[in-house]
């Protein structure tokens, strides 16, 4: 690979940074990219199609931003799906008969309820602490009727779960509570839930996450997180709002569509989050589904990575758009993402956070 920071591509098809800004140590690379061809559209002409590269500042992965073939808004009725669905596990009727309950020495009254949240433990885990907190009694909700008083008791659970559990096994320091809304997030069971799944070991990106932190900490001996955010706050480009504590921000890089990030000062951990700043989350995390379905968008992922006992590390939380649920929907994840690890975002970061503001309002 030709060029490097400031040099420009010399020749067509060399690489090169495009822009190079140094604040902090914190640096946004990106590349551009193009291929040129000859257009159908345009009487055979040759046309050129831009790509940008832009490498994550923490973890130096790479995405692309594409600006074609966005997913066409879903505008599928749901009414027929729900009421098919309806009267599930997770539905009233059958959510205290049929779903397990944690060991006595966890929680000795079987399961976390808090306002309409209620957790219990995962029948089908995948690791040591698997649960389910079922967010409200309706057994289906658009993105726009998942309201921030719904997310702050099912945070409100998951956390109780997380604070329980590690009183009971403090190796467990690696927790993420994460929500797949509708089939392509993957999520078969249409009433909303959240899960909260914990163990002694980090998954890939925890651990992707911590390294980076650290050396970070290491050459600067300051926190990324702290200097991403004023860096962030100064360019204005990215940063939507604070609530509270809770700093919303757009990704330089994203991992996925429409991605909004949260970062909360002060805490690895949700364990040591107080009541406001749970709502800070809850209230950026309904706006950011409000803004979705504003979209024509209807699927999502959502995990808040939470780590104990790590210095360097500040908690984060990741909401990505999945491409709208339809008949013959098309699949985000492609052999780009998922067998070169190359993740794609269909819209410019700056743009994402120009648009998402007022829904933070
Ligand atoms: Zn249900």
């Amino acid at each position: 690979m030709k060029g490097g920071p400031g040099v420009f591509p010399s020749k067509k098809g060399d690489i090169g940074v495009i822009h190079f800004i140094r604040t902090m140590e914190i640096k946004f690379e990106r590349y551009h990219l193009q291929s040129d061809l000859r257009s159908p559209f345009e009487g055979f002409e040759t046309i050129s199609v831009p790509t940008e590269v832009r490498v994550d500042p923490l973890t130096k992965r790479r995405s692309r931003i594409i600006t074609w073939g966005l997913p066409s808004p879903g505008k599928f009725d749901f009414s027929n799906m729900a009421e098919e669905s309806k009267g599930c596990l997770f539905c009233l009727e059958n959510i205290f008969q049929k779903t397990p309950q944690f060991m006595k020495e966890i929680v000795p009254e079987g399961r976390v309820c808090i306002g309409r949240a209620v957790g219990f433990p995962n029948l089908n885990p995948v690791g040591s602490y698997g649960s389910i907190v079922v967010l409200c009694r309706e057994h289906f909700l658009s993105l726009n009727q998942l309201t921030p008083e719904i997310y702050e008791e099912g945070l409100s659970v998951a956390i109780e779960i997380i604070r329980r559990t590690t009183a009971f096994d403090p190796d467990t320091r690696h927790w993420q509570i994460s929500q797949n809304f509708l089939l392509p997030g993957g999520s078969t069971i249409l009433h909303p839930h959240l899960q909260v799944i914990g163990d002694p070991i980090p998954t890939n990106e925890m651990e992707w996450l911590l390294d980076a932190s650290s050396s970070y900490y290491q050459k600067n001996g300051t926190s990324y997180w702290n200097d991403l955010i004023q860096t962030e706050k100064e360019l204005g480009k990215r940063y939507i709002t604070r609530i509270g504590k809770v700093h919303w921000f757009v990704s330089f890089a994203p991992i996925g569509f429409n991605e909004v990030c949260a970062s909360a000062e002060g805490h690895g951990s949700v364990a040591t989050l107080g009541k406001e700043e749970i709502a800070s989350l809850a209230r950026g995390i309904a706006s950011t589904l409000k803004y979705y379905d504003g979209k024509g968008l209807n699927s999502f992922n959502l995990s808040i990575y939470s780590i104990s006992g790590e210095a360097h590390y500040q908690l984060l939380t990741r909401i990505i758009s999945r491409t709208p649920f339809q008949p013959y929907y098309l699949n985000d994840w492609t052999s780009f993402e998922i067998l070169h690890s190359e993740l794609t975002s269909n819209i410019i970061p700056e743009e994402l956070c120009r648009e998402i503001q007022p829904y933070f309002a």
